[in-house]
């Protein structure tokens, strides 16, 4: 992860390539909600290997997300202990600053492990583990 023209950003996005093979949409705290929900990791192989593209269930690159479909939830944004989502999206430095700064800092010497983390945005909100039932009227998704 590097500083770059349009801010923090990888040198390969994982939920990018996701989403380019039509398993989900990004989120307001910039996660990617898939028909089992936001709270996963996700990983891509390149190959050459001929493969037939799985059908794109989603209108928008945002569809699945409660605030982007009707301004409503939002429920991440209470769920950050640093205040890094806003209706306005997601504050990648402010985040950045917890996850790889005050969290192992404190944790990892409380815990001892040497790797720590944060993702607290991703569980007990309605897209945790599946695509809220509102953005799915109008799509065919296995829930
Ligand atoms: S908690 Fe609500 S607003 Fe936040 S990403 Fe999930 S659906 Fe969108
Ligand atoms: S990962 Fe943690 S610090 Fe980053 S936006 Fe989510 S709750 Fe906030």
């Amino acid at each position: 992860m590097s500083d770059t023209p349009v801010g923090i950003a990888s040198r390969w996005s994982e939920r990018h390539a996701a989403y380019a093979a039509g398993l989900g949409t990004f989120s307001l705290s910039d996660g990617f909600i898939t028909p089992r929900g936001i709270a996963h990791r996700c990983g891509s192989i390149v190959t050459t290997l001929p493969l037939a593209p799985s059908p794109r269930k989603f209108s928008n690159h945002h569809s699945n997300c409660l605030h982007y479909h009707d301004g409503s939830c939002g429920a991440c944004i209470a769920r950050c202990p640093v205040g890094a989502i806003t209706r306005y999206g997601h504050d990648k430095m402010r985040c950045r600053e917890l996850v790889y700064g005050t969290a192992p800092e404190k944790l990892s010497v409380a815990y001892g492990v040497a790797q720590t983390g944060c993702g607290l945005c991703q569980t007990k909100v309605p897209c945790e583990a599946a695509i809220p039932a509102a953005c799915r009227v109008s799509i065919d998704v296995e829930a």
